[in-house]
Parts: C-alpha cells; structure tokens; sequence
C-alpha cells in the first residue's frame, strides 16, 4: 500500500513489517487516544496496530495532580527495546487470556478512579463521570454495563466515551455538544490501557477508586 506523503511515517514495523505511520492531526477522532505508531528505544519503530495489540500489557502510566486537578500521563511502550517488543508480542495473546479469566472473562474491564455529578435537568437522574482506565477491552457509547460498587450491580447506558486530561464532569451542555460535534460518536472508543471517562445518567449512582466497571 502507498504512503500518502502527508501521512508522517517512522518506517516498518520491527514486529509486522507494516509501514508504521503516525495518526494525522484534525482529522476525524475515531479513537480516544492512539493507537498510534512509537518509536522505541533503539530507534526501531512500532505501527499503530501493535502499540494497540501491545497496550494491556503496557497500559499508559497516569499520576493525578490535586491541584491542578490533571492527569500526567506516561506511555511505557517507548521505554522498550526491539527485543522487547517481540518478546512482548509473542506473549500478548496468553497474557490477556489470563486477565480475562481473573475477571470471569468480561468482555471489558474498566477499573474507575474517581467520579463526579452534574445535574441531570428538569426532573432527570444526575448526569454521572466516571473517570479510570480501561484494563482490557473496548467500551462505546451505548454500551450496557454493568457497575460493581460495594456487592451491588448496577447497570447503565454509557453515553459518551472520552479521553481526558482535565477532571472535569460534563453537563448537559457538554454532552449535546460533544455529541453533535463528534462526527461518528460510535467510533470513539475507550481502549485497554488507555485512560477514559464513562458517562451515564442514572439516579444514586457511588462508586469508589478500584470499583469495575463491566461489559458482557
Ligand atoms: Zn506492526
């Protein structure tokens, strides 16, 4: 296949040979975050598809800053060699087979790190953010899930998927409007190993740090 020249590309992929291209900046978002092609460490270069095969094992490293209430993200994947990656690689496949089985093999976990409320509108249940990171799987909107707080199952509709810098919660306002700016809201997905907000309208809704957040 021809690279396009605007397409900024970092060579072959040293696991499957594929021109390991960088995703193009202001065009549709049809992933949260990534996968984009990496450099590694010894200068080799990974494609978008293996950083996204490689992701649950590398999940992104985040620290949350109180005060400026934002998180400072690491991706581990160009802290690896090309040995590395291809050990990584050859590993993938059982690794995330036994991460599926520790949670009764869902077919996504999303593990929460805090959550906020705005209000829902007239006589509407609060409009609920809930911020974490997608252990392994893939999370949409429209999604049916299932909450896991305190022995409780709680299931709900996701409504929007999102990355996130700032913690902020969304309101009505920010929900209509992401919904009308985004041009295929079904394509933006929270993916394992990436960090991403859940958003839902449901009454009465507490979950903690380390609450799950499941799909069937
Ligand atoms: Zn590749």
């Amino acid at each position: 296949m021809a690279v396009k020249e605007k397409e900024a590309g970092l060579g072959s992929c040293v696991i499957c040979g594929r021109a390991a291209l960088l995703a193009r900046e202001g065009g549709v978002l049809t992933m949260i975050e990534g996968p984009n092609a990496c450099r590694l460490k010894d200068g080799a270069s990974i494609c978008g598809s293996c950083v996204r095969r490689l992701r649950v094992m590398y999940p992104v490293q985040y620290n949350f800053d109180e005060a400026k209430r934002t998180v400072v993200k690491k991706d581990p994947l160009p802290e690896l060699s090309t040995e590395e990656a291809l050990q990584a690689n050859s590993e993938v496949v059982p690794f995330r087979e036994n991460l599926r089985e520790q949670y009764g093999f869902r077919n996504a976990v999303f593990v929460v790190d805090a959550m906020a409320e705005c209000k829902g509108g007239f006589l509407q249940p609060p409009l609920v953010t809930i911020f974490g990171q997608v252990l392994y799987g893939s999370f949409y909107m429209q999604d049916e899930v299932t909450i896991l707080s305190n022995g409780n199952e709680i299931k709900a509709t996701v409504l929007m998927v999102d990355s996130y810098e700032l913690r902020i919660p969304v309101d009505t306002t920010s929900l209509k409007e992401w919904t009308r700016h985004t041009a295929d809201p079904g394509r933006v997905v929270g993916e394992n190993g990436y960090l991403c907000k859940l958003v839902i309208q449901e009454k009465g809704i507490a979950v903690n740090k380390g609450d799950l957040i499941v799909k069937d």
